[in-house]
């Protein structure tokens, strides 16, 4: 399969995933439910049953490529609308999405959006209680440099979690996994939605995205402590936890 961003260069492909996201920003739930057979929602509930956040109103979280903000609300629903939740995100139609929610849903007090890069988090060393990530690394250029911010954000143990699409690790779900994503994905997000060309790139860049293990030294590489993962079903996705100790 040849899509033509293959060779993308990391210092060009930002725009990319910019334009990505600006289109789809409005139909952005719609398309993960479809992308993940609503699965997504299980996963993030899972995240956020790992994360286990205490009922405190200074337990501060931030949720990077945070998006619509969906992360950040499961946070602050499971403190029992204690915990504080800042929503990063590079992409402003997304957050725009985001905040009309948290108004929506009452979350004023507990949800921030702020717009910037992963790459270089706005905030002063030591300042959060945890940083999660969901289906967003992969779309940052450089990796390492997101991660290196996120030890350095982190108070002295603080907890890292990264929910990302990852590599299926079951003999027959990979074949139909691979069918569903390259095949149908494409097409289907041509029928619905006008546009091929978002999902082919989404799909692409979980093809190109480091594998459970290789992720993890990546974590650990980073700086954290205690680094393992978890898979969700067979490894569509995976859940990297680690500490910073
Ligand atoms: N976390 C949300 C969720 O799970 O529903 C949104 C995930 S969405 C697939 C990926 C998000 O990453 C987009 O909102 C996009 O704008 C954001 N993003 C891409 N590159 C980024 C960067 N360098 N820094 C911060 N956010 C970025």
């Amino acid at each position: 399969h040849s899509f033509g961003f293959r060779a993308v260069a990391a210092a060009d492909k930002q725009p990319m995933v910019n334009e990505v996201f600006d289109k789809v920003a409005r139909r952005y739930d719609v398309m993960n439910d479809f992308m993940s057979a609503g699965l997504h929602r299980v996963w993030k509930d899972a995240m956020v049953t790992w994360l286990n956040p205490p009922k405190r109103p200074d337990y501060l979280v931030l949720d990077v490529a945070g998006g619509t903000g969906d992360i950040a609300f499961r946070i602050v629903e499971a403190s029992g609308r204690q915990a504080h939740a800042t929503v990063l995100d590079i992409n402003g139609e997304m957050l725009a999405v985001g905040t009309e929610r948290a108004a929506k849903r009452g979350y004023g007090d507990n949800v921030d959006f702020v717009e910037a890069n992963a790459q270089e988090l706005p905030f002063p060393d030591d300042s959060f209680d945890a940083y999660t990530i969901a289906f967003g690394i992969r779309n940052v250029p450089v990796i390492a440099k997101a991660l290196s911010e996120a030890f350095r954000v982190l108070k002295p143990g603080g907890r890292f979690l990264c929910l990302e699409f990852s590599d299926v690790e079951m003999p027959l779900l990979d074949r139909a996994y691979e069918f569903w994503s390259f095949e149908a994905i494409p097409r289907i997000g041509r029928a619905v939605a006008g546009e091929a060309e978002p999902y082919r790139y989404l799909v692409e860049s979980i093809r190109k995205f480091p594998n459970q293990r290789d992720f993890a030294a990546m974590i650990a590489a980073a700086g954290f402590d205690r680094v393992t993962f978890r898979n969700y079903t067979g490894g569509i996705a995976a859940l990297h936890s680690g500490w910073k100790l």
